[in-house]
């Protein structure tokens, strides 16, 4: 196979994003050999920087030995220039152009990633400019351009089909790659594989056994400083319409015809296509004090809201996607609650007695199943809760998992879209939460405040126990530090 010659352009890459997670992704697969050795990584942005600035700049967020970091580095220049204006990116296209004109002539296939760690409000100018200016690629076979784009997407449907309509006059959709980080963790993407490889969870997956569903990002510190960005933005944007609802598809989602992208994409949708609109008495919010938010704002740095999925599978069954920031833990998990055992013919409690599997995507992988045993010892009739625990870094020691970043970037490379947000999925997920985005906004709907630290608003509890969640007290985990 002829060996590709690649190039990246990181436009913006004089910001938080870029040197925080771009280029430590690109030199992880630099440096695990999974780009090809012809690579070349170019930085555009308007800031006026040396190669060599650049190089100093990124330097530190690197890993490894010196040499490691300057071999990376070696493969990244910088180009300045506007975004709006032909000039930039003309200096952009002519260095593109002499890079591919020897792959042009030996016919050798280029590919080309755009990746946009810019702030959405620039993404019309800066793919226009790409567009017009830079998108003469050798026309090889094997060759091919493809745009990564990031969070947020808009925020409301009607201002993300905007942004849809603009990006796909110039990019088509098999073009466009839009991250959503919790793709490419390795529990979202387990997700997939766990649900539809046991035999033993398909006939429980549904509203027969399964009573409610929690999936809960918890942040043990505030907006740091990025409160003036989150308090135009808040939580339900910042998390939920997007992180948490990626992984409340792959929870709920029908098996696809194949593992083609888009045959799991389209499953997807369908569910979220079954969701309604929130309604306001399925939300709880609630506001941490924060010195880096404006005073008297209201927007909620809490949010826990109860979805319902109208489908034969799901009809009835509560989903509660719960996400908070300066809380007493930082976690992501799914929980999801099996109803009570019936004619329990045990002591104890039936009501609390029951079976909760729960898949922690962060800090540490785990997956564990909350079972009921017979109490250890003499007596015979006397149940206890157990679990069955995998936890992965027990399970596979010394394994590396990746990050995020690396992952999707190396998706995007392969051209496999199926961990990158779809269009309609983006206008379901969005479609859900528009109305009540917009009462929020508005103030129609109660904040309550919350201590630094604490598990949110005491109302939130009541959400859940209202969505039948019941929290069995006598579980003790043993290894509790
Ligand atoms: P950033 O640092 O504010 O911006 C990146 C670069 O864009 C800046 O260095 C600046 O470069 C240029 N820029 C900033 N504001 C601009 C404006 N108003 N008009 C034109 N150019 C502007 O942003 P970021 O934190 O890297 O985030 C980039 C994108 O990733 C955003 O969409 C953000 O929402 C998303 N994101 C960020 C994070 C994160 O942790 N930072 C996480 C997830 C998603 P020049 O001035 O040199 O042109
Ligand atoms: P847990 O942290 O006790 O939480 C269980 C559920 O109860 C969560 O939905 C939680 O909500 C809710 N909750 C907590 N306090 C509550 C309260 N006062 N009132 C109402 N609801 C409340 O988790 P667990 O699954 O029972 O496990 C207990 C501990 O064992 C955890 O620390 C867990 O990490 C550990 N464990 C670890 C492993 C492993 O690492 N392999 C295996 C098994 C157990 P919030 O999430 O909103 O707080």
């Amino acid at each position: 196979e002829r060996e590709l010659c690649l190039t990246i352009v990181v436009a913006g890459a004089s910001g938080d994003l870029a040197g925080k997670k771009t280029y430590p992704a690109l030199q992880f697969l630099f440096q695990h050999g999974f780009l090809p050795r012809n690579v070349a990584i170019i930085g555009y942005a308007r800031t006026q920087l040396t190669n060599q600035q650049l190089r100093d700049k990124l330097r530190p967020r690197l890993k490894g030995s010196d040499k490691e970091r300057d071999d990376f580095l070696g493969r990244c220049t910088y180009v300045a220039g506007a975004y709006d204006g032909a000039d930039g990116w003309n200096k952009l296209a002519a260095v593109l152009n002499e890079r591919e004109a020897r792959a042009r002539f030996c016919c050798q296939p280029c590919g080309r990633l755009y990746y946009l760690a810019l702030p959405p409000s620039v993404y019309p100018q800066v793919c226009a400019g790409l567009k017009t200016y830079c998108d003469d690629i050798p026309p090889s076979d094997g060759s091919w351009l493809r745009v990564i784009v990031e969070k947020p997407f808009g925020n409301d449907l009607q201002s993300s089909e905007e942004l849809s309509d603009m990006l796909g006059k110039l990019y088509p959709e098999k073009q466009l790659y839009r991250i959503d980080h919790y793709l490419g963790k390795e529990m979202a993407q387990n997700l997939f594989v766990m649900r539809f490889a046991n035999m033993f969870l398909s006939p429980v997956w549904n509203r027969n056994c399964i009573s409610n569903v929690q999936i809960t990002f918890k942040e043990d510190f505030g907006t740091q400083g990025r409160g003036g960005y989150f308090d135009s933005f808040g939580i339900i944007r910042d998390v939920i319409q997007n992180h948490l609802m990626q992984l409340l598809a792959f929870v709920a989602m029908e098996k696809p015809l194949s593992i083609h992208p888009d045959d799991i994409r389209d499953e997807k949708v369908k569910v979220l296509r079954c969701i309604k609109p929130v309604s306001d008495h399925n939300v709880v919010l609630g506001a941490v004090h924060d010195p880096t938010v404006p005073p008297g704002s209201k927007t909620p740095t809490f949010a826990a809201v109860t979805l319902f999925i109208d489908n034969d599978r799901w009809a009835g069954v509560p989903f509660v996607l719960k996400a908070g920031k300066a809380l007493d833990d930082r976690k992501a998990e799914i929980r999801v609650q099996l109803r009570p055992t019936p004619h329990f013919v045990f002591g104890g409690d039936p009501e609390t007695a029951r079976n909760e599997l729960v898949v922690r995507l962060q800090p540490d992988e785990a997956i564990y199943l909350k079972m009921i045993v017979k109490r250890p010892g003499l007596e015979t009739g006397d149940t206890a809760i157990s679990e069955l625990d995998l936890d992965y870094g027990k399970r596979y020691p010394g394994v590396v998992i990746p990050d995020a970043y690396p992952r999707l970037i190396l998706d995007a490379i392969r051209g496999d879209q199926q961990h990158f947000v779809r269009r309609d999925e983006l206008r379901a997920a969005w479609a859900i939460f528009t109305p009540l985005l917009h009462a929020v906004d508005a103030g129609r709907l109660p904040v309550h405040p919350y201590p630094y630290g604490s598990r949110g608003p005491e109302e939130a509890d009541e959400l859940l126990a209202r969505a039948g969640f019941v929290k069995n007290r006598e579980y003790r985990w043993p290894h509790a530090a």
